[in-house]
């Protein structure tokens, strides 16, 4: 998804650079989307919030083990799909099988 630069700006305005989780002032810090976009979440100034450097680095390191998840799950949904399509009978006999 493509992020609007114009938002960040709001949001840096908004805040007037001091970050949502700490309150520290970091000037350089990041435009966070408060749920993340590979969760569904949205480009948009109600998803959005600025945290300093250290805050931001810290929530995209505890989302790294969710993000591996979803991308795992999505994988072998993948995987099903197509061996659904090259072989129906056998998935679902496979499927009647306990
Ligand atoms: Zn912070």
């Amino acid at each position: 998804m493509k992020r609007n630069p114009r938002l960040r700006k709001i949001i840096r305005e908004k805040s007037e650079g001091f970050c949502a989780e700490c309150g520290q002032y970091d000037a350089k810090g990041e435009c966070d989307h408060i749920l993340p976009l590979f969760l569904g979440g949205q480009d948009r100034l109600e998803n959005l919030r600025w945290l300093c450097r250290r805050c931001h680095l810290e929530k995209s390191i505890g989302e790294t083990p969710v993000r591996a998840k979803s991308d795992r799950l999505r994988l072998r949904h993948e995987l099903t799909k197509r061996r659904r399509a090259i072989d129906p009978d056998r998935a679902q006999k496979q499927r009647r099988t306990p």
